[in-house]
C-alpha cells in the first residue's frame, strides 16, 4: 500500500483548485503555482493552520484569481468557490 507521502497531489491545498501537480513524493512542487489562489506549495504548506490563514486572507479579498485566463475558462463552465473548497483533503481543511 502507498505511503500518504508518496502521494501524488493535484489540489491546491488552500483553494481546492485541481489540474496541477502541487505536491509530489511529500516535497512541494517549486515550479506549480495555483492559478485560482496564487499559492505557491512549500513546506510552510504542512502547517494547517497556515493553509487556513492564507485560505481566509483569500476568501476574504473576494477570492480572486491569479490567471485571468484561467479564470474565464472555469467560470464560463460555471465555476463555483463552495464547490471547489471541497475538493481541498480533509486534512487541509
Ligand atoms: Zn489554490
Amino acid at each position: 500500500m502507498a505511503n500518504a507521502e508518496d502521494e501524488t497531489e493535484t489540489v491546491c491545498r488552500v483553494c481546492g483548485f485541481e489540474g496541477e501537480v502541487f505536491w509530489e513524493g511529500g516535497w512541494p512542487n517549486e515550479a506549480a503555482i495555483c492559478p485560482c489562489c496564487d499559492n505557491e506549495p512549500d513546506v510552510g504548506d504542512a502547517s494547517v493552520m497556515g493553509l487556513r490563514n492564507y485560505r481566509g486572507y483569500w476568501v476574504g479579498q473576494g477570492a480572486p484569481w491569479s490567471s485571468p485566463s484561467a479564470e474565464r475558462e472555469h467560470k464560463r463552465q460555471g465555476w463555483d468557490l463552495m464547490r471547489q473548497i471541497q475538493n481541498i483533503p480533509p486534512q487541509w481543511r
